[in-house]
């Protein structure tokens, strides 16, 4: 007995002791997220109550789960109570100081690293309950378990240390007093209380009661029919589902509700901005998940796909059951079934946006598009929809946007095009400048030109889009309409044959000239002013995307490529006529392997000969002394 009646002392796991030291020394802005945190585990620990006396076929209508909130401007403190579960000493250990949940390492480094640190982040860290330390220079917690008969009481100064000691005649519950300190003695007047319960708490579960009288009247919104709700209650209800962090009104949202086959309704809201973008890394707070109202879990991540995880919402099913495991829940038909539904009707309103809303779409899609395109290669149900909804950059977008959808490419298309074009590149100039376009320039041929590899890995998981196969117009596989065809307008005529006498040739001595550094050397028919370019020679792959595979995976092969010569440049048709005195052999020789690394710096690559800087620079002294081996 004497054992448990005393004091005992513990010390701050080291994570959190610096965590706590910088929270209780600086003067953050948001001190007001306080209050929203310990609301907010209050109304997590009535929740787990709530369970607790439903599994246990508990009913009894009278069971009082609350939120008080008394604030006390005399004695400068403020206690936030709740009826729910309580914490026994063990639990008062582990949760309250010694164990470091894994998010106070990176909401520090988070902290430390920005300018003005944004502490409203906190409970997305799962570290909440420290935030405490931002208002009070002693924190006291009191709690009794709802499995104990007798309840305990933390204490720290948020320094070091902290203890805890037995505490006889508490109810069940938690009480947590905020000993204020003086820059924040705000924080006991009701008023400002007020102010942010309204702001932060108005649909929490539970009754939120400000000395005695409830704040939180408004009933949960989503149980009710559409037309009864303004739509300033959605903005509400979305910054309550995003702690404030998701700005004042989500981008757009969904109301859905369904009678059959199961009963469920829900509210989806899509963010203004997306955090990933940002560098906060992924995603990860799934929707709110209630069956009849109580809430089962608040981060539920399996009722949508990956691809849509940056919507926040809720889903209240009364077909679902209460006590049941994360694990379990992707078993039960029903959680399945709702996914699939709501899956359906987000896929359902971005299509419907796209065709009737199509500025606000393609809004959407540059913060969500790379989130979204995801989907093309883990959701094969709905890949045909997915790939309807992908916008990508091309020359030809009818929105300001700049982009194009696929389906408003294969509209533009010629009759007799029978593929889809791309080209990928490090950045737009850069791609403007590529002589792979020429020859599309010329035939007025739409070609999607791409800076960001994922969308070409994209395209090639798609392989094709309605029929027609998708290429990147550098490589060999490209078919240029009507360059196979005889029938060919006059000028394509004119073109075959005005192929200077000797390129035959040429193309064979660069062949040899080149040996072991190409596969091939060719006419080209996609060029039109260039000399020369690379293709490459299996199809599917672009040179972009091979430079950020090798450089992501070490040892990638690169595919072999193809140099291709174009007839009609000028420089190709004087080496043509050259080529046929053996004394020009070396000349050439060195215009081969200059050409092939010009090409291949075009593309980005350094050449592979290490010969180059000394043959240019011996081909310009003998041009600067106006000397030449050259014989006509
Ligand atoms: P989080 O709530 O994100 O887990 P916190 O630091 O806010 O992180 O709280 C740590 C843990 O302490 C909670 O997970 C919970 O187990 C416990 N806890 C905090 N406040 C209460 C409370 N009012 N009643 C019961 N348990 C609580």
């Amino acid at each position: 007995m004497t054992e448990t009646n005393q004091t005992e002392q513990f010390t701050f796991q080291a994570e959190i002791k610096e965590l706590l030291t910088l929270l209780s020394h600086s003067l953050y802005q948001n001190r007001e997220i306080t209050i929203r945190e310990l609301v907010s585990n209050a109304s997590d620990a009535l929740d787990k109550m709530r369970f607790q006396l439903v599994a246990n076929g508990d009913t009894d209508e009278n069971e009082t789960l609350e939120i008080a909130i008394t604030p006390d401007e005399e004695v400068k403190t403020l206690t936030i109570a709740d009826t729910g579960v309580g914490m026994t000493r063990d639990e008062l250990v582990k949760n309250l100081g010694t164990i470091a949940h894994s998010g106070s390492k990176e909401f520090l480094s988070k902290l430390s690293q920005e300018k003005q640190p944004d502490v409203s982040l906190i409970g997305q860290f799962g570290v909440g309950f420290y935030s405490a330390f931002m208002l009070a220079d002693t924190v006291e917690v009191l709690t009794r378990s709802f499995s104990e008969d007798s309840g305990w009481c933390w204490e720290s100064e948020g320094t070091g240390q902290f203890t805890i000691e037995p505490r006889a005649g508490l109810e069940r519950g938690t009480q947590i007093v905020l000993h204020l300190k003086e820059e924040a003695t705000e924080f006991s007047r009701p008023e400002r209380l007020q102010h942010i319960l309204q702001t932060y708490s108005t649909f929490v579960a539970h009754p939120i009661k400000l000395d005695g009288e409830q704040v939180n009247t408004q009933p949960p919104i989503w149980v009710e029919p559409k037309s009864h709700l303004k739509e300033e209650q959605y903005h509400e209800f979305y910054k309550y589902l995003t702690h404030g962090t998701g700005g004042e009104k989500p981008r757009w949202y969904l109301h859905l509700a369904s009678e059959t086959p199961f009963e469920f309704k829900s509210i989806l809201f899509c963010p203004e901005s997306n955090f990933e973008k940002l560098g906060f890394g992924k995603i990860d707070h799934g929707l709110y998940l209630c069956a009849k109202r109580i809430l089962v879990q608040n981060d539920c991540d399996k009722l949508l796909p990956e691809y849509l995880r940056f919507l926040y919402g809720l889903v209240d099913s009364a077909d679902l059951p209460l006590n049941v495991s994360r694990e379990a829940l992707q078993d039960n038909t029903v959680f399945m079934k709702i996914r699939k539904v709501i899956t359906k009707k987000a896929l359902d309103h971005l299509t419907d946006m796209q065709a009737e809303q199509t500025q606000d779409y393609h809004a959407f899609y540059q913060e969500f598009g790379s989130i979204l395109r995801e989907g093309i290669s883990s959701d094969f149900g709905n890949r045909d929809r997915l790939s309807k909804l992908l916008l990508f950059p091309s020359a030809k977008s009818e929105n300001e946007s700049g982009l194009t959808s696929l389906t408003e490419y294969c509209n533009r298309m010629a009759e007799d095009q029978e593929q889809i074009y791309f080209l990928s590149g490090q950045s737009k100039e850069r791609l403007e400048r590529n002589p792979h376009l020429e020859a599309f320039r010329k035939q007025d041929l739409e070609v999607l030109l791409l800076v960001d590899p994922v969308n070409e890995i994209v395209l090639s998981q798609l392989e094709k889009f309605d029929g027609k196969e998708i290429v990147s117009i550098d490589s060999a596989d490209v078919k240029l309409p009507d360059s196979s065809s005889d029938d060919s307008a006059s000028d394509d005529k004119d073109d075959k044959e005005s192929v200077p006498a000797g390129f035959e040739a040429l193309l064979e001595f660069f062949e040899k000239a080149l040996d072991g550094r190409v596969a091939e050397v060719r006419q080209s028919d996609r060029l039109t002013e260039s000399p020369c370019c690379l293709v490459n020679k299996d199809g599917k792959m672009s040179t972009q995307l091979q430079k950020v595979l090798s450089m992501q995976h070490e040892g990638f092969p690169m595919a072999e490529r193809i140099l291709e010569l174009n007839p009609q440049a000028p420089l190709i048709q004087r080496l043509s006529t050259l080529v046929s005195n053996e004394q020009n052999h070396q000349f050439i020789s060195n215009c081969a392997s200059t050409l092939l690394d010009q090409a291949l710096l075009q593309e980005g690559i350094s050449p592979d000969d290490d010969d180059m800087p000394q043959r240019v620079l011996s081909m310009m002294q003998e041009l600067a002394d106006g000397k030449t081996s050259i014989v006509t």
